[in-house]
């Protein structure tokens, strides 16, 4: 097994630098996830360790050595890719096998590999069946297959779930997650949705547009976020974001009919504004009249989601535990631990602490 380093890549495409200089250690046996949204750079990150795109500047490692330049095979990696990629005409066997024979293993080895694979991935009563007879989960299942045989030191997976139901997609993802428990190799996954990254990561690397906004294990982005992009990204419903005045002792905030939220981080000089975040999870609905307008709840059963309308135009969140008994147009309040609420820089949108 092996890890992977990146130092100071970047990657241009004609004119135009999308990756900015990337410094990443991902540790062996690790579990990585690269999240953010459309367009940040993600695939191009984990082309650029497959070798599938050519690095313009940096070095990257892989196992120690200095892959930077070194053709996709003489990585040690194997790629999935969203679609698939199955070859039609062969069957399950043929296709996770077919790498392996274009290598001139042996046979009886070839037979050994696949058979662990369909063992490990649940896929032995599809083993003679082609593609087209399979659902979107088993196609996924085989082309991990495909990945597994090749016996890589690092798996790279690019958007997996991303062709699949929402049922599928969980099933899915909790068999990645066994897998990774039952081979322990390095992986790094790339998704847009930030609740796979949640749930698989032991490490996650948020980007947004060519650079690093934060990594670290899953709840440490969730409680301690470095800066309004990672506190609005990870989470779910995103954070509630408003405007806030300083003030003596804490901050007033005009959504919330200008309360004052008391707090001990370094807030700038009083007058100043800052941007204060609290997670919908955080707010509860009060049954004093108050400043704010309910909109709609969305029911999910479990919980509900309260949308509110402040005086000022922002919009809040509010998740309700169970039903939410809320009326369209009533004047309601909220309340929350002063604790829980999370202080912004107006300008550079870093977190105050
Ligand atoms: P993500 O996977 O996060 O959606 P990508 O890595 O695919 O993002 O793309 C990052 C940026 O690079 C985007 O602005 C995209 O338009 C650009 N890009 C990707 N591939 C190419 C290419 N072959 N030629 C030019 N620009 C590209």
């Amino acid at each position: 097994m092996s890890g992977v380093t990146a130092r100071n890549i970047t990657k241009k495409y004609e004119n135009q630098q999308v990756i900015h200089g990337i410094d990443l250690d991902i540790q062996e046996g690790e579990f990585c996830v690269f999240v953010g949204p459309s367009g940040c750079g993600k695939s191009t990150l984990l082309r650029m360790i497959a070798g599938l795109e050519e690095t313009t500047g940096g070095k990257l490692l892989i196992g120690g050595t200095d892959v930077t330049h070194a053709d996709p095979a003489e990585r040690g990696v194997s790629m999935v890719f969203q679609t698939y990629a199955l070859y039609p005409h062969m069957t399950v066997e043929e296709n996770m096998g077919f790498g392996l024979k274009m290598n001139k293993v042996p046979k009886a080895d070839i037979d050994a590999k696949v058979a662990e694979a369909s063992r490990i991935l649940k896929l032995d009563e599809y083993l003679k069946r082609k593609p087209k007879a399979l659902s979107g989960g088993q196609r996924q299942r085989v082309a991990i297959g495909r990945a597994i045989v090749r016996g890589p030191e690092v798996f790279l997976f690019d958007e997996p779930l991303s062709n699949l139901d929402a049922e599928l997609r969980v099933d899915m993802r909790v068999e990645i997650a066994r897998l990774h428990k039952e081979i322990g190799a390095t992986m790094i996954y790339v998704t847009h949705d930030q609740v796979e990254a949640m749930t698989l990561a032991d490490k996650i690397v948020v980007l947004r547009g060519g650079n690093i906004e934060q990594v670290g294990p899953p709840l440490d982005l969730y409680d301690n976020p470095d800066n309004k992009f990672v506190a609005g990204f990870i989470g779910s419903p995103s954070m509630n974001f408003m405007q806030g005045a300083v003030a003596d002792g804490g901050v007033r905030v005009a959504a919330l009919g200008d309360r004052l939220i008391p707090t001990n981080v370094n807030l700038p000089a009083p007058g100043n504004k800052v941007i204060v975040g609290i997670r919908p999870q955080q707010l509860a609905l009060i049954s004093a009249e108050g400043p704010l307008t309910i909109d709609i709840a969305e029911e999910l059963g479990g919980v509900a989601y309260t949308y509110l309308d402040a005086p000022n135009g922002e919009r809040l969140i509010v998740e309700v535990r169970g039903k939410s008994q809320a009326r369209s147009g009533s004047k309601t309040d909220v309340d929350f631990d002063p604790d829980s609420a999370f202080f912004f820089d107006a300008e550079t949108e870093q977190r105050l602490r």
